[in-house]
């Protein structure tokens, strides 16, 4: 971190504007997602078991830890008994079972938007359709979708292989919430080509579409593009993607200690922009660091969204210094 702050004052002396997305940071599932950790902190005392990350984001994630949450892969490895949170990007059936096998307190912090598509998929499964979800293999939401029903994945950085049904099968298309607008919208088209009469679902959510075109517009205006976010983020993976896409380069960095103030060299203008669950601290650091001469903020502005919390949870008082909702 000195040897940033140093370089910077070298490198940058007040030269740079930075140009700055809005929105970006912290959408509605992920305040809902930590705030659920931390209420249930309150409620039940220490620890709160954690399945996954509780978002994709290491700030994040240790933050709660500090508070009492202890982060786990499985279901497995939370004490027979004790509280749990299932992570925001949502879960599939089988750990619900585990957990109610293992006696243990479930609260919920899928984001509603994820859950949606998990109703969808069942709803078309009992209707008889053939589901196609076009997400990243691997991906903890996609865990969680194809867990739900039978339905064929289709991943656009494998290549398109559209599944073969009989010709009067019909068909629904979902996709995971947070892939990139414009490569999901060429695999709906090859997906339509074939079952031009299948019933798409744009699940992409609305903070996911957001941030990309924020991030277009920064691309169009700027020499330099930063995400700042975690590498195992989809949204903050597909923000750089987006920012590329216009030819401008970029970089996907945590925090200001990964900067290279090479990067800066011949460029005036600096874009910067955050994934759904990078905390706004995170892109202050970034902005310290480079002390640009001006901050000009680009895009449609913050959005105003808020998910409910669970009913389990909606009476807990907060103790001071427990954050909820805060614009990040
Ligand atoms: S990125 Fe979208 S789907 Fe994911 S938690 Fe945020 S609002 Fe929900």
């Amino acid at each position: 971190m000195t040897t940033v702050r140093k370089k910077s004052e070298e490198t940058a002396a007040r030269t740079l504007d930075v140009y700055l997305a809005s929105p970006r940071g912290f959408c509605a599932g992920v305040v809902l997602a930590v705030d659920i950790v931390e209420l249930a902190i309150e409620k039940y005392g220490t620890p709160v078991y954690v399945k996954h990350q509780i978002v994709h984001n290491p700030i994040v994630v240790a933050e709660t830890e500090r508070k009492g949450a202890i982060t786990v892969e499985q279901v497995s490895e939370v004490p027979e008994g004790a509280v749990v949170v299932f992570s925001a990007h949502g879960s599939p059936p089988s750990d619900y079972e585990e957990a109610k096998r293992r006696n243990l307190t479930v609260l919920d912090a899928t984001c509603p938007l994820v859950t949606r598509v998990h109703n969808e998929a069942k709803k078309y499964a009992r209707e008889g359709k053939k589901i196609i979800l076009v997400g990243h293999r691997g991906h903890q939401e996609v865990i969680g979708s194809t867990g739900q029903t039978d339905m064929t994945l289709i991943d656009e950085r494998e290549g398109i292989d559209v599944p073969e049904f009989e010709d009067d099968q019909e068909v629904a298309v979902l996709t995971q919430t947070t892939l990139s607008v414009r490569d999901t919208a060429a695999a709906i088209d090859e997906i339509t080509e074939k079952y031009p009469n299948a019933l798409v679902r744009n699940d992409i959510c609305y903070a996911t579409t957001n941030r990309q075109q924020a991030a277009s517009q920064l691309a169009e205006v700027v020499e330099l593009v930063l995400v700042i976010g975690a590498q195992n983020s989809s949204n903050c993976n597909r923000l750089k993607e987006v920012a590329e896409s216009y030819g401008v380069k970029s970089h996907l960095i945590n925090g200001p200690d990964e900067m290279d103030m090479s990067w800066f060299e011949g460029v005036n203008r600096v874009g910067i922009t955050s994934g759904a669950s990078t905390p706004e601290s995170s892109v202050a650091a970034v902005i310290e660091a480079i002390d640009p001469k001006n901050v000009i903020h680009i895009g449609q502005g913050d959005e105003n969204i808020t998910f409910r919390l669970p009913a389990e949870l909606k009476s807990v008082e907060k103790s001071p210094g427990v954050r909820t909702g805060v614009r990040r």
